[in-house]
């Protein structure tokens, strides 16, 4: 299963698709199966990725903060990404989501946390949360694993 973020034209609404193909997505598209969840307009696009910037506590893994506070992403000036790129996206979104399954959400909390498990004052576990580049450099530096999340992670408190 692949997930899109998709956009209706007449409102401009953003909403998730789950297909089995890149392929499912446009028969369904073209057969006029897919609508907006809020209108019910059947023009649904594959909107830009990076669909999590800007949304609240998301730390996008391509966002950066400058000194200003200022956030940016990468970005590319092409219509859209190429398709096999967007699928495998859509693979490593799954895996990723599997693979947090048996971790626990720990949000802003994670240096802290990831400390108390590492010196035994917190269960051992996995866990996954945000963090700062300086806190993340500091944990590797005490010898604490830290490895970035390929895709970025939706708080579950910012999925309602
Ligand atoms: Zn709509």
């Amino acid at each position: 299963m692949i997930a899109f973020d998709l956009v209706c034209r007449a409102g401009a609404h953003r909403f998730e698709g789950w297909f089995g193909s890149s392929d499912d997505f446009e028969q369904q598209k073209l057969g006029g199966l897919l609508s907006c969840p809020v209108c019910g307009d059947v023009a649904v696009d594959k909107a830009v990725m990076a669909p999590n910037v800007g949304r609240k506590g998301n730390q996008a893994s391509t966002a950066r903060r400058s000194a200003d506070g200022e956030e940016s992403v990468a970005v590319a000036n092409m219509p859209e990404m190429p398709a096999e790129m967007v699928e495998m996206i859509g693979r490593i979104a799954e895996m990723q989501s599997k693979m947090l399954e048996k971790s626990d959400w720990v949000g802003d909390r994670f240096a802290d946390e990831a400390r108390a498990i590492h010196y035994g004052d917190a269960p051992d576990r996995t866990i996954h949360g945000s963090t700062t580049i300086d806190d993340a450099r500091e944990l590797h530096d005490e010898g604490i694993a830290v490895a970035p999340l390929p895709l970025p992670f939706v708080p579950p408190e910012a999925k309602n």
